[in-house]
Parts: C-alpha cells; structure tokens; sequence
C-alpha cells in the first residue's frame, strides 16, 4: 500500500542530517525504522546508520545481509518499546549536487517497492551552495517510484513525491542516541577497511608510509569534525538537562512546601 505522508521525528532527522554531512567527498546511507499508522503515515523513529563496503562517489547500495540486520534490530526495538517497528524506508546523500533523485535512484527505489509496496526513500542534499547567496543549504526530499509506460511500450519509472514534515521533540531518544554515538567508530572502520586493503599488496617503503599517513590523517580529520563536536554538542545537552532538573526539584519543593499549608 503506497504512503499518505511520512512523519520523521526530530531525533531521527538529526541523525540522518549528521550522517549526511559526515563527508562532502562520497554518498552515504542507512536505513529508516518506524512504524505506519492507520492512515497510512510513516512515522520514523529510529535510524541504522550502514557502513559502505565499496565507497564510491555517485553509488550506494543496500546488501540483503544489512536489509536482514536491520529486520532484526527493528524487532528487537519493537520489543524494547513495544510498538510494531520495522524497517520503513532508506536514506542517502548528495553532497554538492542537487536533492533529486537520480535514473538509478527512481529505479533502485522501484526495486525496494517490489518487497515492500510501503518503503520510502529520503534524500539529503548537503554542501549544497545557493548560487544567489553563496550559502551553504539543506534540502529534504522524499519519493517513491510508480511504474509508467513511454511512447515506444517500454516499461520505465518515475518519481513521486510524498509529503514529508519533521516532528518535533526536544529529546534525544536511546535509540537515535545509540545510533549517533556510533556514527565516528563506523567512519573509522571505513578508513580501515580502505586502508587494510592497501597493505594486502606488496608495495615499496615510501608508498607503505604514504598510505599509512593518509590512514591516520583521515582518523585525525573523523576526530575533528566528527568525534570531537558530537562530545562538545552532547555535554552541552548534559548541562542544558542538569540546570532543567535542578529547576523541576525547585518546582517540586514549592508544590511539597504548598501543599503542607492546605
Ligand atoms: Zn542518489
């Protein structure tokens, strides 16, 4: 059944949006987990961020063992919560080109849609200049695929946007957390991974060193732009959350004091 609209909650989207902006250079994806309500309304609470096996500029791609990894991990979120999680759709990036999808995207789309009439995919166009402005912008979009017939009779697809908002929420669910915090330690399996196919090879002593600097340049530059900012944006919540606390203890001791003169 196709989708009315698609409700992604706040914590969700932060995570997708991080993930998306982790690297300018190549796409990356993951998948969305939620659940769909009785009119038809996918509602996206929760993200698995994936980790790309082969990284290339302009091509993502879902391995059925990540499919069947996300599966679980949404059955194991519905028993945590209690609620019927599953896994609703997908997401990537376009760094520096534009939020469309492209011919592939429509038909990998189509492809998804084959095993799940519901599934939906998200694109975020990040390192996005405005022309007009010189800024640097987001953009959102969400789509499936319909099948559609061209003038000569050949079968082809094309995209079609569905509705999406994002909900607002001021916490960070376990979840999304768990998610996010794990986002540096994929980045740098990633580079691992790159780097350990170099050393399979046998190459001479300058080109060894040469990539093992590239290697600890690219932890150096996850650290910098990911893992550092992440630790400063989640002690500042922390404080944010203790000065909360500290108010409502206030609140509940005036309520107690209150209470005490009826
Ligand atoms: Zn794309």
């Amino acid at each position: 059944m196709s989708v009315a609209s698609v409700h992604l909650e706040a914590d969700a989207y932060l995570v997708c949006l991080t993930h998306a902006l982790s690297t300018e250079r190549e796409e990356v994806m993951g998948l969305l987990i939620g659940e769909v309500d009785e009119k038809r309304v996918s509602r996206i609470s929760a993200v698995i961020i994936l980790r790309r096996s082969d990284k290339q500029a302009d091509r993502v791609e879902i391995s059925p063992e990540q499919l069947s990894d996300a599966s679980t991990k949404a059955e194991q979120l519905a028993h945590q919560l209690q609620r019927p999680m599953r896994v609703l759709g997908w997401y990537h990036s376009h760094p520096h080109i534009t939020v469309w999808p492209s011919h592939v995207d429509v038909r990998t789309q189509a492809m998804y849609q084959m095993m799940d009439t519901g599934f939906i995919g998200l694109i975020f166009s990040v390192f996005n200049e405005d022309k007009n402005t010189k800024v640097n912008r987001v953009q959102l979009t969400c789509f499936q695929s319909v099948e559609v017939t061209s003038h000569y009779g050949s079968t082809d697809y094309e995209r079609v946007e569905v509705p999406v908002h994002i909900a607002p929420s001021t916490a960070i669910s376990r979840a999304c957390l768990e998610s996010i915090i794990k986002l540096p330690r994929i980045l740098s399996q990633e580079e691992e991974d790159a780097y350990e196919q170099t050393t399979q090879n046998s190459l001479d002593l300058i080109t060894q060193i040469h990539n093992a600097s590239v290697f600890t340049k690219s932890e150096c530059h996850i650290m910098e732009v990911m893992g550092g900012p992440l630790l400063q944006s989640l002690e500042n919540r922390l404080a944010v959350n203790s000065v909360k606390i500290a108010q409502l203890h206030k609140q509940k001791e005036l309520l107690v004091e209150k209470l005490k003169h009826f």
